[in-house]
């Protein structure tokens, strides 16, 4: 029988992990792929924005409401941001910040940061077992029993490590939350979270791939406002996404209206439309990439090549009010396969903030993105991870 039993390998379960391990307790790992951090690979386009710059205060406000921020508040005291870059950089990996507040290892390689973990736990004495998908867990009258592909595990103690349900191809299938119910824990429905938009009609298919920064976005249903933010934002084949549209998805229903401002109105007064230029020329002082004003246009059956002068007022006006606020009707929110994180999971409600151990069932702890617990982009979500991983440690 191992002391602590842990399911998953992402940074939630290594840094618990290495939490339950230096209490010198037995610990092992289950993880059902091959290796361990497959999603911490993938993270920040493979360079894992790991935490954020900011105080307690600012950081705790980026899980969607104060009930959550209330619930990270004692993980992240624990091992808030300069605790977590002191981690890393006493292992040989310093972490560098970004002038946005985001913050990488230096090297701008997750595997780093995975290595970091995988040798630490390593060192502690605790046990990896890639390969092994856990399928069912149970309680025992001394602990709990994993039923698993390579047999049974047995436990004094057990961490649902297991993730949330987005990028499945990574491991992570929503695993953790049917083994959270098994035991007795309410689960609030899972939705798709930090994900692109597809928009209705979307008109800029061709122009996939270009980044506008520092863009103001205004969310509208039923022609109300629900929403502002800026920030960046990313054309897809198929609508919208960048971190501004990411964090707001959120709160995005089908049919409300993401109003996006391309371009500052003061780049745009209507004397601009005066001399000889051409339409595009003129348009181009916007600051606008080229190929997207050319769309623009082309939508509103504008010829590129009028001389600006001849243009009459309406045209104009119309040509400024779509690159001011252009209406995007959102279709959806991506699903699964787009979506960064999982919004929804084990309640909090039913789960120890100072410990992450379960009210419910005595020795059942939690960490991650299996907990309802969802950050904004920047660094949020896998500090939360670690942080509560590493809560278990002084427990
Ligand atoms: C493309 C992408 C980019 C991202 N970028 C960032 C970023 O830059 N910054 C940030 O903060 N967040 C980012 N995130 C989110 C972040 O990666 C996750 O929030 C974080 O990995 C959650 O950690 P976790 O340990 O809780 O779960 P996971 O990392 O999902 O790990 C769970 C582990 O459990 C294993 N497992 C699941 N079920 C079983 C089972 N039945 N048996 C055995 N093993 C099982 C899985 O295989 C997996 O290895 C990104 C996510 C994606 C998809």
């Amino acid at each position: 029988m191992t002391d602590v039993l842990i399911i998953g390998a992402g940074p939630a379960g290594l840094a618990a992990g290495i939490a339950w391990a230096k209490t010198n307790r037995s610990v092992c790992i289950l993880e059902r792929n091959s290796t361990a951090g497959k999603k911490l690979l993938l993270s920040g386009s493979g360079q894992c924005n790991v935490t954020h710059r900011g105080t307690a205060e600012e950081f705790l406000q980026h899980y969607g409401s104060s009930a959550k921020g209330n619930f990270v508040k004692p993980c992240y005291l624990a091992f808030d941001n300069a605790a977590l870059k002191q981690f890393f950089a006493e292992r040989g990996v310093p972490l560098l910040e970004r002038e946005d507040g985001k913050v990488f290892p230096k090297s701008l390689k997750a595997e780093d940061l995975l290595n970091v973990l995988l040798k630490e736990f390593k060192k502690s004495g605790g046990t990896l077992q890639t390969e092994t998908l856990v399928r069912h867990v149970r309680k025992t009258p001394d602990g709990f029993e994993a039923e698993t592909d390579g047999g049974r595990f047995r436990s004094q103690k057990l961490v649902i490590a297991a993730g949330g349900q987005s990028y499945p191809a990574t491991g992570s299938q929503g695993d953790g939350f049917r083994f959270a119910a098994a035991l007795g824990h309410r689960i609030v429905p899972p939705k798709p979270a930090l994900s692109p938009v597809i928009v209705q009609n979307y008109p800029f298919g061709n122009c996939a791939g270009i980044s506008l920064s520092g863009v103001p976005v205004h969310l509208f249903r039923s022609g109300s406002p629900v929403k502002k933010s800026c920030g960046d934002v990313l054309f897809t084949h198929r609508g919208l996404s960048g971190p501004v549209i990411l964090d707001m998805s959120r709160s995005i229903e089908p049919g409300d209206i993401l109003s996006v401002q391309m371009a500052s109105p003061d780049k745009l007064p209507e004397t601009l439309f005066t001399g000889r230029k051409t339409l595009k020329n003129v348009l181009l002082c916007s600051g606008l990439p080229e190929k997207l004003l050319l769309q623009l246009l082309d939508i509103l059956r504008i010829p590129p090549e009028w001389p600006a002068a001849e243009t009459n007022r309406a045209i104009r006006r119309k040509i400024i009010q779509h690159l001011t606020a252009f209406p995007f009707a959102a279709a959806r929110t991506g699903d699964w396969n787009q979506a960064m994180a999982t919004s929804g999971g084990v309640a909090l409600g039913e789960v120890h903030r100072q410990t992450m151990a379960s009210r419910l069932v005595s020795g059942l702890y939690f960490c991650g993105e299996v907990l309802d617990v969802d950050g904004g982009t920047g660094g949020y979500n896998i500090h939360f991870a670690l942080s509560s991983g590493m809560i278990h440690r002084s427990r």
